[in-house]
């Protein structure tokens, strides 16, 4: 089931209010069609009654596909809440989960993003049986390769499925700031395929460097640098 609430908002052009339905939690199985919003932008999207402002209200939506058996929660990153701050208030919220479980159940498995992007790429990911792990293992080795053409602090490496074939990997540059994508980058599906088989026989080193709920290798590399800076 998908879960929504009607919430009075201004426009932020004209700041003309009106009431609007807005999803907390979308079930793709039972609502097919807030996915397909979700994929072209269109969820959680205003238009303005009076000056026609098409807008998005960034809020926390819980992304629910039972057949991938994974829950991804898009909090969106602002200006009130940050990067550490969202990872802080997320894991907290994971403990309080976790203790009020049976002692014989697991909370399931849930992954975090903090962008539209980074969920419609993880959408398509766990979709196509990927390891969300390397994948992000791999996408620290191009950083770290090319950190001077790719900084992290400007740049988004994602992964872009539908053009990658059994060969290659097809990886494209994001600015941040812009939203524009950029170059595209490739690197050959064999290497993942043996880095998969090394996860299969020790996970620990994955783990380790990503032990999750956000799995992000450039979220890891703002880390490393500022902890040396
Ligand atoms: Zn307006």
């Amino acid at each position: 089931m998908s879960i929504s609430r009607t919430v009075n908002i201004s426009c932020p052009s004209c700041g003309t209010q009106q009431d609007v339905r807005l999803y907390d939690a979308v079930n793709v199985n039972t609502d097919p069609e807030l996915k397909d919003a979700l994929m072209q932008n269109q969820l959680n999207r205003i238009q303005c009654v009076d000056c026609e402002l098409s807008f998005r209200v960034d809020k926390p939506v819980l992304y629910n596909d039972p057949k991938l058996k994974m829950l991804i929660h898009w909090v969106p990153e602002s200006a009130e809440m940050d990067r550490e701050a969202i990872l802080a208030e997320f894991e907290q919220s994971l403990d309080q989960m976790n203790e009020m479980m049976p002692e014989d159940e697991k909370v399931p498995n849930v992954r975090l993003v903090m962008s539209r992007v980074e969920l419609v790429e993880l959408i398509f990911l766990l979709e196509a049986g990927l390891n969300q792990r390397v994948v992000e293992y791999v996408k620290y080795s191009i950083y770290t390769r090319n950190l001077e053409k790719i900084d992290p602090h400007q740049f988004r490496l994602l992964l872009n499925v539908e053009d990658s074939t059994d060969e290659e990997f097809c990886f494209v540059m994001q600015d941040v700031q812009s939203q524009e994508l950029g170059q595209l980058l490739r690197y050959g599906r064999a290497a993942y395929d043996s880095m998969v088989e090394l996860y299969k026989e020790n996970a620990d080193e994955f783990t380790d460097m990503f032990p999750g709920p956000y799995i992000s290798a450039r979220d890891l590399l703002l880390e490393e640098a500022e902890y040396e800076s």
